[in-house]
């Protein structure tokens, strides 16, 4: 069988977005799955979209995904490089040559002005607007002489009359398009550069690429990449259309969407798992047999199967993406949180007067219930504060006569502490139970409230560790 070959091949224009992340991953755990190559390429014929640095950015987050190309413009494989199309503008010329030879394809010296016209008048006339073929019969001489003339032109190919472009879609089963729809398209434009339907053709042809996973908006560009297919005696890939992905209000992901963050890098930034985020993703129009929904990689490389890539679009479940970030976070040992945690605590706090030992304790009160790394920063504000604000609430709570003595108590049982440990606190607030006759309720939250100035937080005794011995004494003091 010949070894499964896939291509994952992003336009340098934009970072890594959600949906060509989602792209990469579902090609990588197929080739994984088949023991087959995963490749990058770089689709960058679009020269004034492209930005600066699109390329290296696309790669290093799909990296820090975990979707790592057995071959890409940096790391490439002699016989199939190079992996950025405008460096295989040679490759094209030579083809394009080869079509124009053979009457596949011709020059258009039509203008930018003329072309536009007709768009109009199709248009206006209710009509599909479509080439007109003006060009298509020009003479040898005629074209010759207007090439002398340094006319500018494009090349079309000739789309055949009559010809139907049928394959059977991994996702949506038989696709069938009719070669009467489609006008003669422009294969290279009057830069000499190649549209992205033509060139991808030749590359995937020429890069061995056995089957390709793509976002739905390519499902009408198959019939174009189909013909040339055909023109040149080249086999096609399989093709697989992956449906959109749509945000909780049913509409697809934009760009421009502000109640999802877009970008891989953004997810990065706040904190995310990329493990996390590999699991979720992959669960974003696809779904495994029964009910497990945490995955290795591993796992998922082994159980992945396209037939069950879903037919209907997928919502981005923000809660779901949470819930899977901190069954992650969960699950990894303290230390690795606490480096995911600290620079977000640095960047928030002034941190110069905290120990190793206290921000790690600080992190370990919350690194059960956190979402992600940055989430932090939105949980321990009391443990930096040197006023205590209490709320009304707490007030008249406060004002109950059996407090003051409880606090006495309590405070009594922390002076003698020598070690300030989280058990030793327990033991303490144990000790005030009997001695002060407090129970429940009236024993913890008097506690709580004079030490942390809310009514609600973390584990008490972590909490007391965390304020430390002599503020927590002097606040108890106050009553
Ligand atoms: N460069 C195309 C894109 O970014 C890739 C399309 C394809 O996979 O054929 O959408």
């Amino acid at each position: 069988m010949e070894k499964v070959r896939v291509r994952y091949a992003p336009s340098p224009t934009g970072h890594l977005h959600i949906g060509g992340a989602r792209t990469a991953l579902f090609n990588y755990l197929f080739a994984k799955h088949h023991n087959g190559d995963f490749v990058f390429r770089i689709e960058d014929t679009d020269i004034e979209r492209n930005i600066e640095g699109g390329e290296a950015s696309q790669l290093e987050n799909l990296e820090w995904l975990g979707i790592i190309p057995d071959e890409s413009p940096v790391n490439p494989n002699p016989k199939y490089a190079p992996y950025r199309q405008m460096e295989r503008l040679d490759i094209y010329k030579e083809r394009t040559q080869w079509l124009l030879d053979h009457g596949y394809a011709y020059k258009c010296f039509c203008t930018p002005e003329e072309l536009e016209a007709e768009h109009e008048l199709q248009t206006a006339a209710g009509l599909a607007p479509k080439y007109n073929r003006k060009c298509c019969d020009l003479t040898p001489e005629e074209v010759a002489s207007k090439e002398a003339a340094g006319m500018p032109y494009t090349i079309r190919v000739k789309v055949p009359d009559n010809e139907v472009y049928e394959f059977e879609d991994m996702i949506r089963g038989h696709v069938s398009f009719e070669s009467k729809d489609i006008g003669d398209w422009v294969l290279v434009k009057a830069n000499g550069i190649p549209t992205y339907n033509y060139a991808v053709v030749i590359d995937d042809h020429s890069m061995d690429i056995t089957h390709v996973f793509r976002g739905e908006e390519h499902l009408s560009n198959t019939p174009k990449q189909l013909m040339i297919y055909k023109m040149f005696g080249w086999d096609a890939p399989i093709f697989g259309h992956m449906t959109l992905i749509v945000n909780e209000n049913r509409k697809k992901l934009s760009k421009r969407d502000e109640t999802i963050m877009q970008f891989v890098s953004q997810y990065k930034e706040e904190g995310y798992l990329p493990d996390a985020m590999f699991n979720f993703m992959a669960l974003l129009g696809w779904s495994p047999e029964g009910e497990q929904e945490i995955f290795t990689h591993d796992e998922l490389i082994k159980v992945f199967d396209e037939h069950r890539l879903s037919k209907s679009p997928s919502m981005f479940d923000k809660s779901k993406l949470i819930w899977v970030n901190n069954r992650y976070i969960k699950e990894r040992p303290l230390e690795e949180i606490v480096k995911l945690c600290k620079p977000f605590l640095a960047e928030k706090y002034d941190l110069s007067n905290k120990s190793d030992e206290w921000i790690t304790n600080l992190i370990a009160v919350y690194h059960d219930q956190l979402s992600y790394g940055k989430e932090i920063c939105d949980l321990v504000d009391l443990f930096f504060e040197d006023e205590l604000h209490l709320d009304e609430e707490a007030v008249e709570f406060m004002k109950d006569e059996t407090i003051p003595n409880t606090l006495k108590v309590f405070k009594e049982k922390l002076e003698e502490l020598t070690e300030f440990t989280k058990d030793n606190i327990q033991a303490c607030i144990k000790a005030t139970q009997k001695e002060a006759k407090a129970k429940g309720k009236m024993l913890y939250m008097p506690i709580r409230i004079a030490t942390t100035g809310i009514m609600h937080g973390p584990d008490l005794a972590s909490s007391i560790m965390l304020i430390g011995k002599e503020t927590a004494i002097e606040r108890l003091s106050k009553y």
